[in-house]
């Protein structure tokens, strides 16, 4: 038989439930959960607000396991880790991570669980003697920027791309009020997460969300990273430009790309691959990302850093057994890709938005 609901009763459909603020927070990714509480309280005011409204739908989305059918395992990988002392958080070290000892079972135990969320690209991480060794010396690139950009201290600080977070460490080490990292890949975020469990560390937060999820307009990060992302984007001026919209004023942008040799007209559009990429679209020269950066609205645009990847930046290791670098180039001359175009080199860009 037919039963009449009264409106007051009817279901509100879970999306709406879990914006509002009494939202159930079993609804979310249980990873997630307590990112949501803690932006639901911080961000209730101004800008944030809006893309607070969004955050919900973003994290289901984003670690959906019908979309991903890996989650399982990863999240099995999470449960199985073992707890450890964490009296010696370190963020402002090369190896983010815990210092400290503990019994050989126990590090077995932790090295199985992390090794479950195989491949480790971005670190290194190192947990009571266990070093994550990663595919990337991702503290030497945070080595030459560190001193360069405007000091973190207080800043609320947006990583567009984080991967794992690895940078994202570094910035609340750097005395950063607020780090939120945004990258869509769920196993870095998973990644993130397990280091999280440990370091526990509250205001800093990485997020299943690409850039352009963002509400376009929220201009409200002092500073905002944008690190191996911008040749991956098929239209680097979008980027640049959303990138700007992220930026309060008098903020600072920090940029990190592959580039190539050449004047400030220099370009590269690899026709295909470029070393083993599938998605790799324009590499300018420093000079040319230098010019977008201006055409793009910003001032000051500096370039800080530029620098050939070197085979000891970015190699194999048993935290991340696939090819790297190494199989990437040419066998006969380390100076070219696979594909004979020129090897990775990298720049590091400053820009600064007018108050
Ligand atoms: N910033 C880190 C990681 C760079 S790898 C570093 O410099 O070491 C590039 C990352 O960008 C990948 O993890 C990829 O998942 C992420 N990414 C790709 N497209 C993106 C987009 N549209 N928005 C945000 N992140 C993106």
């Amino acid at each position: 038989m037919r039963r009449l609901v009264p409106v007051s009763e009817l279901r509100v459909t879970d999306r709406y439930r879990m914006t509002s603020s009494a939202a159930p927070a079993t609804k979310l990714p249980p990873e997630l959960v307590s990112d949501w509480q803690a932006l639901e309280s911080r961000w209730i005011d101004g800008p944030l607000s809006e893309w607070r409204a969004l955050l919900p739908e973003q994290f289901n989305t984003g670690l959906s396991p019908a979309r991903y059918g890996d989650l399982p395992r990863w999240r099995e990988a999470i449960a199985n880790l073992p707890p450890l002392p964490t009296a010696g958080i370190q963020l402002n070290a090369a190896r983010v991570g815990i210092s400290g000892s503990v019994p050989t079972e126990t590090l077995d135990t932790l090295h199985t669980a992390l090794m479950g969320l195989h491949p480790w690209r971005k670190g290194p991480f190192e947990l009571c003697g266990l070093h994550v060794d990663t595919e990337w010396r991702s503290d030497w690139k945070w080595e030459r920027l560190a001193g360069a950009i405007a000091p973190l201290r207080g800043r609320r600080v947006l990583d567009v791309g984080c991967g794992n977070g690895y940078h994202c460490w570094r910035m609340l080490g750097g005395g950063a009020a607020e780090v939120i990292g945004v990258d869509p890949t769920p196993l870095f975020v998973l990644q993130f997460k397990a280091l999280q469990h440990y370091l526990r560390q509250q205001c800093i937060h990485v997020l299943p969300v690409t850039l352009e999820a963002i509400p376009a307009h929220l201009p409200v990060f002092d500073t905002v990273f944008s690190m191996g992302v911008l040749y991956h984007r098929r239209n680097p001026m979008e980027h640049l430009v959303s990138l700007r919209n992220k930026l309060a004023p008098g903020g600072q942008l920090v940029l990190e790309t592959l580039v190539i040799e050449g004047d400030e007209n220099a370009l590269l559009e690899p026709n295909g691959r470029y070393a083993r990429m599938g998605n790799v679209w324009q590499l300018p020269s420093p000079g040319l990302a230098a010019r977008w950066l201006a055409q793009a609205g910003f001032s000051r645009v500096e370039i800080i850093d530029v620098g050939q990847t070197s085979l000891e930046e970015q190699r194999r290791t048993p935290w991340m057994t696939f090819h790297s670098l190494a199989q990437f180039l040419d066998p006969d001359n380390p100076g070219l890709t696979i594909e004979g175009l020129p090897a990775p080199r990298r720049a590091i860009l400053t820009a600064e938005l007018l108050p």
